[in-house]
């Protein structure tokens, strides 16, 4: 008989699996390479926003969305390069997924309405009060701590293989003391590579000159455990960029861009439309001089994002400037002052409907109006998208398309539903793919053993 029913490696998304699975009578245990993984894994790091489609929540804020209607902007937003098994399971599991958290884990989720996410055709992303991934995570391991769901750290899953009917895990302690585990059923929950600065030059090289903003754990352990089982990969050139990274590596967030806000380069001028999406404007502005750019907003948009944990500390951390007018704030931005005039006449001029050269449509609710803010951002590389190919159920499977026995993946270590590159991600598909897929992959386990 295995030690545990399931063994999930890694407390970020994977937490959901052995919650889920516990709820459904399994054993569960949940190791972690990082003793610190409650502040520095990239569900820590997040902005906390999961879809749901079709969601309660909508429903009582009426708005009308669907697994379907959310899985076409998925395959407009990534042309229709996004795995489809992924994408559809995703999208039907995404509003049972949250109204689980709200209703068994008890979280405070509430549905974002003040502004909308790039790609998002409707309201769907939930949060929690804060936004910020240190909440829902610290919500979700309080629940797991609460139901005796034991965390072992630091353990790092090093490598695994089977052995008669269940899986064995090998893990290894900072100190290179080795364990082992047996189990029916492993989730692989690593997160990708986004660490491993040579396999994102490998895979991904257009966003190699990028800060890389994520956990430093996502090392790519998960391809390199699942290659030992002959496991197939998908997708690995896909990965989420973000172009608001502060100066003090606070995320700014892209809300300062949706609700009305434009970014300039050196020269005080626009380059690109900005409300196409914040993954893709990293590798655009990796192509700027010196890599640098500037978001420019006022009063009313600084007040909205306030709502963000991680824009109070942006301004907070002392980067926001300040101008009473354009010149001012070019000033204080060392920016040449006539270009960046130019650059508020055409955002006023594209809100009044004029034909913007650079294609953007969208540009908030109202003028922008003095005082102006401004802050200098640098193109990042935040996680990586493509990881081990999986099945609706997310088992993992192998060259011919067939599951491996017993051994399952999720978030940033499978494929997710970002399709290729950078231009794909939408807002809230990593904790969905992360969150998501754990809690199939539970359902899945759970529904095995029952008929074993
Ligand atoms: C700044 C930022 C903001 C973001 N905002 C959002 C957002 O609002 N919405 C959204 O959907 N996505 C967002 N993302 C992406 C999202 O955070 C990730 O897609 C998601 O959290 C990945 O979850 P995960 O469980 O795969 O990885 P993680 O949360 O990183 O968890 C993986 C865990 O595995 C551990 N680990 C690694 N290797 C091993 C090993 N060999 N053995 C044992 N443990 C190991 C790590 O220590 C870590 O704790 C954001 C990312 C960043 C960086």
């Amino acid at each position: 008989m295995a030690d545990v029913n399931l063994l999930v490696a890694g407390a970020g998304g994977g937490i959901v699996a052995a919650l889920r699975a516990q709820e459904l009578g399994l054993s569960v245990a949940v190791i972690d390479a990082n003793e610190h993984f409650l502040r520095a894994n990239n569900t820590a790091m997040s902005t906390a926003m999961i879809p749901g489609a079709g969601s309660l929540f909508q429903n009582e804020a009426g708005v009308e969305d669907s697994p379907e209607i959310f899985a076409e902007d998925v395959r407009y937003k990534t042309k229709g390069r996004a795995n489809p098994v992924v994408t559809d399971a995703l999208s039907r599991i995404s509003a049972p997924l949250v109204e689980w958290l709200a209703g068994s884990l008890k979280l405070p989720l509430e549905l974002v309405t003040d502004f909308e996410y790039p790609g998002h055709t409707r309201h769907r992303c939930h949060t929690v009060p804060g936004r910020h991934g240190t909440i829902l995570l610290g919500m979700l391991h309080r629940v797991a701590r609460e139901r005796g769901i034991d965390i072992v750290v630091p353990a790092r899953l090093v490598a695994a293989r089977h052995q008669d009917d269940a899986l064995v895990a090998v893990t290894e302690a900072p100190d290179g003391t080795t364990e082992e585990i047996s189990c029916d059923a492993l989730v692989l929950a690593t997160n990708g590579f986004g660490a491993d600065a040579a396999l994102v030059a490998e895979h991904i090289p257009e966003i190699a000159g990028a800060v890389y903003h994520g956990s430093e754990a996502s090392r790519g352990d998960a391809l390199s455990i699942g290659r030992t089982f002959g496991a197939a990969v998908d997708c690995l050139d896909a990965y989420q960029g973000h172009g608001a990274l502060s100066l003090s590596s606070i995320l700014v967030g892209w809300a300062t861009v949706m609700h009305g806000g434009f970014i300039v380069n050196t020269s005080g001028g626009r380059f690109a439309d900005e409300t196409q999406g914040y993954s893709e404007f990293a590798a655009l502005e990796l192509t700027q001089p010196d890599h640098r750019a500037f978001i420019i907003f006022d009063q009313r948009i600084h007040d909205a994002c306030l709502a963000f944990e991680d824009f109070r500390q942006t301004k907070a951390s002392g980067v926001l400037r300040q101008g009473d007018s354009a010149a001012e704030l070019a000033g204080r931005l060392n920016l040449p002052a006539g270009r960046l005039e130019a650059s508020f006449a055409q955002a006023a001029a594209g809100r009044r409907g004029a034909t913007d050269p650079h294609g953007r449509s969208r540009w908030g609710d109202a003028d922008l109006a003095a005082p102006f803010y401004g802050v200098e951002v640098r193109p990042a590389l935040f996680h990586t998208q493509g990881g081990l190919a999986v099945d609706a159920a997310a088992r993992v499977l192998d060259a011919a398309g067939e599951p491996i026995a017993g051994l399952y993946a999720a978030g940033g270590a499978a494929v997710g539903m970002s399709g290729r590159g950078a231009d794909g991600y939408l807002a809230g598909n990593g904790l969905l793919a992360a969150l998501g897929l754990s809690f199939i992959a539970a359902e899945d386990v759970g529904r095995r053993l029952a008929g074993r």
